[in-house]
């Protein structure tokens, strides 16, 4: 790749990522009237968001209010949510569901015609509205159609290396075309990130092969800070060896967990929510479970979710593709007998930090001119230390539109500060280097070794001892990789390349799960330590900020939540 070669684009806008964050931000500016341009590495309809299943929150019944799912929702984050922008989100979460489905997304609908709402974990009302199991999908089908009719212009298939950030601006992103090696720079006067989340850097996860985190690695080397990464959310029914979510539907429609002896042993951990408690705490009881060799399968590695008891039609009705999925992978039919899960690294609660505007913080109180994120990649931060289903979703596609805003806003008082193609050196040096750096040390192999390593030293259970062993090891996984070597040398589709990159992206983000979590002394939401297994609101009801401050170590400090009319006291389900 050659820096002769370098293409420079200019926009208004320029948005990482087609999920249903970046694609309701392109939308907002196209519609009111600006050049956008969308670089993703996936087509549109890959991303993730496509995956969801469950639902996504909204308070519609009569019997419900925005301030109860408020309250749930700075209950479930275990008080480490924003109130401010909990507020923000949850007022708006009806206004939300209508803006989509004037879009054309079809909703499932009761017997009175309205609008359909299931139960799910951590909520005192039925608040998901959904599309059967595909509602992910469906908003995302919609919000293309939406996005392209109001023309935006889409780059598939380009990879984003780097931001252009300097002196506290961002100018726009350097990006190569995975198809060709193109390389290019796309300036613009608003940059914005909405690129999902990490949930890769462990072994067993419900997350997209393309979910490494990517953005969050290009900012923390650009000396940009990250924030709450600790916290790492493991949904309870991934099936039994992949790790493929079986959405908490399968819960909110009356799902059962029985461990080996038969036992339906959330008795013991929840009494009152069962099988919808929140999700760390579904998962810990699961994980315990296994842990005292209650288990069930080959390994012993899993337990039961039962829903023979549910009417025939429920299950074909309202969860026809979780039935595929136990099927296709487990040879599993829930019409007929009980399946196989066990927890699933599924959700960043943590990211790239922004305010309630999207704009991205570059130290608790400090702003980047003309730099946003949304979605899961940032940490606005409404799920604190553990998200609730179904809120995500709405999250993504809220926050975006509310980016899309603010950049409509922001857009006419900045001017666009030039770019050239030295900005893509960056860029250019990473990829050249990748590709012929010539050591013994295998991608694949490491990214195993990474992957395993942060399932069992950083995930649902943590202590001192495991999470410094881990940084150890990531250390060791940093300087190996400085040892490698791919093979495929070529221009066109080069996913050994990709796959490098990206390894890099995950080793890089991963030493902030695990700082963090070294450092937080404390059991909050889904960050368990057995070492310290109460919540301790004295020294740690605060925002972790980290930043690198060399090769490869951290800083860290801490910075306010914002509370409100919720106070904090202890969470019980
Ligand atoms: C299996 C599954 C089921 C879920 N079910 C639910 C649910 O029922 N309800 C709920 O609320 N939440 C659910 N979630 C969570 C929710 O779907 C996601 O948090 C949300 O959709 C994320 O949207 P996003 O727009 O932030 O990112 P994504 O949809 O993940 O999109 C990320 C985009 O970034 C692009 N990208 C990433 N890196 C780069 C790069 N380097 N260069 C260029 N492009 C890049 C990708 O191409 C993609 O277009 C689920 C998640 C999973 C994994």
């Amino acid at each position: 790749m050659q820096l002769s070669d370098v293409k420079i684009y200019e926009y208004d806008a320029v948005v990482v990522g087609a999920g249903l964050a970046g694609l309701a931000a392109a939308k907002e500016l196209a519609e009111a009237g600006k050049r956008v341009a969308v670089v993703t590495k996936l087509h549109p309809l890959r991303s993730h968001s496509g995956a969801a299943q469950g639902g996504i929150n909204a308070a519609l019944s009569a019997d419900d209010s925005t301030e109860l799912h408020e309250f749930d929702t700075v209950k479930g984050s275990d008080y480490l949510g924003d109130q401010d922008a909990i507020e923000f989100m949850c007022s708006k979460a009806p206004e939300t569901i209508r803006w989509a489905e004037r879009m054309g997304a079809v909703f499932s609908r009761n017997e009175e015609g309205k609008i359909a709402v299931r139960p799910f974990g951590g909520q005192s009302k039925p608040r998901a509205c959904y599309a059967a199991d595909r509602t992910g999908l469906t908003l995302l089908q919609t919000i293309y159609e939406q996005a392209f009719r109001a023309g935006i212009e889409v780059f598939d298939e380009w990879y984003c290396a780097d931001v252009l950030y300097e002196d506290g601006k961002a100018k726009g992103v350097a990006a190569f075309n995975i198809r060709t090696s193109e390389p290019a720079i796309f300036n613009a006067k608003v940059t914005m990130f909405a690129t999902g989340g990490y949930g890769r850097a462990y072994k067993i996860n419900s997350n997209a092969h393309a979910n490494t985190g990517d953005a969050l690695s290009i900012f923390a080397r650009r000396g940009l800070p990250l924030e709450d990464m600790e916290f790492v959310q493991f949904h309870p029914s991934g099936l039994g060896g992949s790790g493929v979510l079986i959405s908490e539907a399968a819960r909110g429609e009356g799902g059962r967990l029985f461990n080996s002896e038969g036992e339906r042993f959330m008795e013991k951990y929840a009494p009152n929510a069962m099988e919808l408690a929140s999700r760390d705490v579904v998962s810990r009881a699961i994980m315990e479970e296994i842990r005292q060799g209650r288990g069930v399968g080959p390994n012993k590695d899993a337990v039961y979710i039962d829903l023979t008891h549910l009417p025939k039609e429920t299950i074909l009705t309202k969860l026809p593709e979780l039935r595929d999925l136990a099927i296709t992978f487990l040879g599993q039919d829930m019409l007929k007998e009980p399946i196989m899960i066990a927890a699933t690294a599924h959700y960043s609660m943590g990211g790239i930090p922004v305010n309630k505007r999207t704009q991205v913080r570059r130290a608790p109180t400090e702003f980047v001119e003309g730099l946003y994120a949304a979605g899961e990649c940032s940490c606005v931060s409404v799920h604190g230390a553990n998200r609730l289903g179904a809120n995500s979703v709405l999250e993504a596609l809220f926050f975006g539109r509310v980016s899309g805003e603010s950049m409509v806003e922001d857009l006419d008082k900045l001017e666009l500060i030039p770019a050239t193609k030295d900005d893509a050196k960056n860029m250019i040096e990473q990829v050249n280097w990748t590709k012929t750096n010539n050591g013994d040390e295998r991608v694949p192999k490491l990214r195993a070794e990474l992957q395993e390593s942060m399932t069992m030293d950083a995930g649902v259970f943590r202590t001192e001892e495991s999470l410094l062993k881990q940084r150890d090891k990531l250390t060791e996984i940093y300087n190996r990789y400085k040892n490698i070597r791919i093979d495929d040398k070529s221009t066109v589709f080069n996913t050994d390349l990709q796959e490098a990159i990206e390894l890099k992206h995950m080793i890089d983000f991963s030493l902030f799960i695990v700082e963090g979590a070294i450092a937080r002394k404390e059991s909050r939401g889904a960050h368990y330590r057995e070492d310290y297994t109460k919540r301790d609101d004295e020294n740690f009801l605060k925002h972790t900020y980290a930043k690198f401050n060399g090769e490869y170590s951290l800083d860290i400090e801490y910075g306010d939540v914002v509370l409100g009319k919720f106070e904090p006291t202890e969470r019980k389900y």
